[in-house]
């Protein structure tokens, strides 16, 4: 199999964590994962870790341009991680396999997310991605609309008056021009 990426590029047998076999390209430091060692490792393997946030943020060589599947030569499909992450992992529809620029398997590792990696392709993790998109454009037009003091401090107040059993009457004593008229 030639690298995806590199093209005429031979890819390598590679042992990537224990019990798990992989194949990588010299030159430019991806990684090819079959999805059937992939799922062996992971039986072996059992427990799925906790996520934890990484210890050092790892330099990953993403290429955005498509890419074909090393085995089937199929359009690879790609796939953003989110959790933090800044990349997309392209996989084959077809044998399910997954291609790992540099850096990526272990930049998800680092998070313990390397032994996620099958459910980051299913619609409830990617729907979740979207929807931490969207609050977050909607963070950043609220900030610019208040500006930063303002935006904290509505924030504050907010996360003070959702708890409390009385909120509504206190809302509205925060917004009546004069509460104090009967
Ligand atoms: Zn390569
Ligand atoms: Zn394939």
């Amino acid at each position: 199999m030639d690298c995806p990426r590199c093209k005429d590029n031979p890819l390598h047998s590679v042992t990537l964590e224990d019990h798990l076999e992989a194949e990588s390209c010299h030159n430019c430091g991806g990684h090819w994962l079959g999805s059937e060692n992939y799922y062996r490792w992971l039986d072996d393997r059992g427990e799925i870790l906790p996520e934890k946030p990484p210890e050092v943020e790892l330099e990953v060589n993403d290429s955005d341009k498509a890419k074909l599947c090393p085995r089937c030569r199929r359009i690879m499909l790609k796939y953003k991680v989110g959790r933090g992450t800044d990349f997309y992992l392209d996989r084959c529809g077809s044998c399910n396999g997954v291609w790992f620029d540099k850096n990526e398997w272990e930049s998800l590792k680092t998070r313990n997310l390397h032994d996620e990696v099958h459910l980051i392709f299913s619609p409830a993790w990617q729907e979740n991605i979207r929807r931490q998109s969207h609050a977050k454009t909607l963070d950043r037009l609220y900030e610019q609309k208040f500006g930063t003091e303002d935006y904290e401090e509505v924030k504050k107040i907010r996360a003070w008056l959702r708890d409390r059993p009385q909120r509504l009457a206190l809302l509205s004593f925060l917004t009546d021009k004069n509460p104090y008229q009967i």
